[in-house]
């Protein structure tokens, strides 16, 4: 058994690491290369249970909190950046909609655990990312309720998606408080799905903008209280940093295992470039800061399972991960020499696929004030 784990959770990461090996692994330069959605994988991760990971028992899912849903994140993330970040979609949707979902939003949760269902979430727009609170999406009630109007962007899944959480204005009032989250049908008329974009990684994901033209949804297509999307989007902000930081983290991971196999048979002056001091000290470095962010993300996550604010911990654990991994995939790479900069080997892949959790889930710099915001509370 793992000396940190219990017995599930070992369980859990080894049933992981066997899918991820054997299923993800060969498939994953093809997903990059295509840039298609592999459908198969995504059923795949669905029928081992992994997108009920963190669900409660009682909703249908294996009630192994955000713990679980971060080892899982890890060995998926090691095998595939891009899988791992699809797989993070309906675990996050399902929880949403356990928690604030009515109980005709609940019932679209077995279709989700099973992959039958594929969700996106909108929130971000092309003029409002950062700044949430400014978004322009509106959806104006009349007699037959909701008729949404707006543009979002960058909607990972948004391609295949099937249901659609759009965050939109609900109400008159500026900033935060007029936000709602809204359950669309993906077929509803009035939907239109943007081309895919062309990103520097984490392929295969079907990114695109989503165009609303007066599209109409039921009253109670709003998921928890109305106006409140603001205050619920930021609360589950910190559940999914932690999947970045885990994804982040099975990525540097990866990273640190190829960069070691190749500098143990790679020979220059006479002998391999492991006794070299200057790449065994990258790799010390690399090995101390995985270990680091793998018990930041750990602590945190225990922290949430155990029902503590995690807001500062969570921005910590996302800051620091998807920095240290970025930093450190392009030591793995510089230890691959020319090779490192080839297609044919996966630091390449890993290196591009990487860059974007500095981006997302809040930029690094939102996390730092929100760090900021925390700590200048704390010592209030
Ligand atoms: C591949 C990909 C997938 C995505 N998937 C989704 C998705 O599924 N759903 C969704 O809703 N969104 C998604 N996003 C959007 C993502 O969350 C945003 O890109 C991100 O929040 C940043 O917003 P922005 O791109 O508009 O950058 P901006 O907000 O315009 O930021 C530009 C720069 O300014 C900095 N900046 C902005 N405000 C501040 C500030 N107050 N203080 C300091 N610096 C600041 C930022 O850190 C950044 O460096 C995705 C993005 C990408 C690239």
């Amino acid at each position: 058994m793992h000396r940190f784990f219990t017995e599930a959770q070992t369980a859990l990461r080894e049933t992981t690491r066997r899918f991820a090996e054997r299923e993800i692994l060969p498939r994953a330069a093809k997903i990059d290369r295509d840039d298609v959605f592999d459908r198969d994988l995504y059923r795949g991760m669905a029928d081992l249970g992994l997108f009920g990971v963190a669900l409660e028992e009682d909703a249908g899912g294996a009630g192994m909190g955000a713990i679980g849903a971060c080892i899982a994140m890890e060995e998926l993330a090691r095998c595939s950046g891009a899988v791992a970040n699809a797989f993070a979609i309906p675990v996050e949707a399902a929880l949403f909609l356990n928690q604030h979902g009515n109980e005709r939003q609940k019932a679209s949760i077995p279709g989700i655990l099973a992959g039958e269902i594929i969700p996106a979430t909108a929130v971000t727009e092309p003029d409002h990312g950062s700044d949430v609170a400014g978004l322009r999406t509106v959806a104006k009630r009349d007699e037959d309720g909701w008729l949404i109007n707006g543009t979002k962007a960058w909607v990972t899944l948004g391609g295949v998606a099937d249901a659609l959480m759009i965050f939109a204005r609900t109400s008159d009032a500026g900033g935060h408080k007029a936000i709602s989250c809204l359950l669309l049908d993906g077929k509803a008329p009035g939907i239109t799905r943007g081309k895919n974009e062309e990103l520097l990684g984490m392929h295969g994901l079907e990114d695109c903008q989503i165009t609303l033209a007066d599209v109409r949804a039921p009253l109670d297509a709003v998921i928890g209280t109305e106006n409140g999307a603001f205050k619920m989007a930021m609360e589950n902000f910190n559940f999914s940093r932690l999947m970045m930081s885990a994804m982040a983290l099975g990525m540097a991971q990866a990273a640190f295992e190829d960069a070691v196999a190749y500098a143990k048979t790679r020979k220059q002056f006479g002998g391999p470039i492991m006794n070299l001091q200057a790449v065994q000290f990258m790799i010390a470095d690399m090995s101390t800061d995985i270990a680091a962010a793998r018990m930041m993300i750990h602590h945190a996550a225990r922290l949430y399972d155990g029902g503590f604010s995690i807001a500062k911990e969570a921005a910590q654990a996302k800051l620091f991960t998807t920095d240290m991994a970025m930093k450190h995939v392009s030591n793995a790479l510089q230890i691959h020499g020319g090779n490192g900069y080839s297609k044919e080997y996966r630091i390449e892949r890993l290196f591009r696929d990487v860059r974007l959790a500095q981006i997302y889930e809040g930029t690094n710099q939102i996390q730092r004030l929100i760090i900021a915001r925390q700590v200048e509370k704390e010592m209030a």
